[in-house]
């Protein structure tokens, strides 16, 4: 708390029962001068400014942060597109998305290429957008510009990517890209899945595509990148961790000093490989959706600090390469799209197992703009942004294509019973207008060079 009769007039107060900041959920009022958080305290009738009073049902929540987020535009913009992703985000609590590096065209594996993003970015995103550049075969040489043009990271894959414009690094090409990036003290987010253990499977069967990206898959890749990370100092993320089975390795890594954070997503957390229907592959992605027990075994670890945070990896595509009409999990498109939805998805879970909305917070907004070095995203605190979401987290819906915002409705999560509603989201203290002007940023290593 800080004390709230000094400083400059705020221009917005936001009042609420329930503020979630990092000190727990209070009663208290936000006050915001020049789109930052400049004071949290009881609320004061004597202070200036526009109030906006949450109804009792609703809490402010810090906006939410995805770090893996796969916008697909230029290049591929018929799969999504920064305006359909970015009004998504909001309509979802989201205000901060970190677009990955691949399923554009060009991929951002050099300067020129992430210069096309932000160009095309510009001028049409309702939230701020950050870029993830790529670590490939052959861009060593530009890894370096890459990082000085604003990338927060870089990302690589051990084994196909499912695009061949982004080929994957053999384990000599990780080790060097490792070494290179501890230098350069940069990030390497790994999507890790071992190829020697993963084959094709054909088919309508779910569970012949899961026994062909077994467990085995990822703890190899994990435990290889471990010692890569381990060796050259570098700070590794693994993503979208889906098998628990990585969970120990994970704890193993830390406790040894090596600097390893791992995410997992809405869907291994929420969704049940028993529960996924023959031919329906809208529940495809890889890593796979695993067993219920597996499921169980990540909220565990959630809650345990192994896993460290939650993030989409929203990764549309034309519902036409979802092949549902064949309903073939081998030719398929990998990728499951829930950006809008991943707040209330993963928050319908949460509740059940007894998980607040501080815990929330920490997952899928705190961590994750840590992870990416955003100091003023994440939190609802003074120095900070004012990202905020009004949230109503005893309502709930039904899951269905018409509210959806991405560009393509196909959801797994279709007629679902969620609980918890984005009634409202600020940035940067304003009130986002899905019809209206876009205001989002493209950011940079250093937030405050944010150019939108
Ligand atoms: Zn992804």
């Amino acid at each position: 708390m800080t004390d709230a009769a000094a400083g400059p007039a705020p221009e917005v107060i936001i009042r609420s029962e329930r503020v979630i900041t990092p000190r727990g959920i209070v009663p208290a009022q936000v006050e915001i001068s020049s789109g930052k958080i400049i004071a949290i305290g009881p609320p004061d009738p004597a202070r200036g400014g526009a109030v906006v009073q949450l109804a009792a049902d609703e809490v402010l929540l810090p906006g939410l942060v995805d770090t893996h987020v796969h916008v697909n535009e230029p290049g591929r913009t018929e799969w999504e597109g920064f305006a359909t992703a970015t009004a998504a985000a909001a309509a979802g609590g989201v205000t901060t998305i970190i677009d990955m590096p691949l399923n554009s065209l060009p991929p951002t594996t050099d300067a020129a290429a992430l210069a096309q993003k932000r160009a095309a970015a510009q001028g049409q995103c309702q939230v701020d957008v950050g870029f993830w550049a790529g670590a490939v075969p052959g861009n060593e040489g530009e890894r370096r510009a890459l990082r000085a043009a604003g990338a927060l990271g870089f990302k690589s894959f051990t084994l196909d990517s499912g695009v061949p414009e982004f080929p994957p690094l053999d384990p000599d090409g990780l080790e060097r890209a490792a070494r290179q990036l501890a230098e350069l003290d940069s990030l390497l987010l790994v999507h890790a899945e071992d190829p020697d253990c993963v084959s094709a499977a054909d088919g309508r069967g779910y569970e012949a595509f899961l026994r062909s990206r077994p467990d085995e898959a990822e703890t190899r890749a994990v435990a290889r990148m471990v010692e890569i990370a381990r060796r050259t100092g570098v700070r590794l993320h693994i993503l979208h961790v889906s098998s628990a089975a990585v969970l120990p390795l994970l704890g193993a890594a830390r406790a040894d000093g090596v600097r390893v954070t791992a995410e997992t997503c809405p869907h291994y957390l929420a969704l049940a490989a028993e529960d996924v229907p023959a031919g329906a592959t809208q529940f495809k992605c890889c890593p796979p959706i695993r067993e219920r027990a597996n499921a169980e075994l990540l909220w565990e670890g959630l809650r345990a600090g192994m896993l460290d945070c939650v993030v989409s990896d929203h990764s549309p595509c034309p519902p036409a390469l979802k092949g549902l009409a064949s309903g073939d999990f081998g030719g398929a498109w990998g990728g499951i799209a829930s950006l809008q939805l991943a707040l209330p998805v993963v928050w319908t879970q949460a509740r059940e197992r007894g998980c607040t909305l501080a815990d929330v917070a920490g997952w899928m907004a705190a961590v994750p703009a840590s992870i990416a070095g955003l100091e003023t995203k994440g939190a609802i605190e003074v120095g900070r942004d004012a990202d905020l979401v009004a949230f109503a987290p005893d309502e709930s819906f039904a899951v269905s294509p018409d509210m959806i915002v991405h560009r393509h409705k196909l959801t797994p999560y279709a007629g679902q019973r969620l609980t918890g509603v984005v009634r409202r989201t600020w940035l940067r203290g304003r009130g986002v207008d899905p019809g209206g002007e876009p205001r989002g940023r493209l950011l940079t290593r250093r937030e405050d060079r944010g150019d939108g």
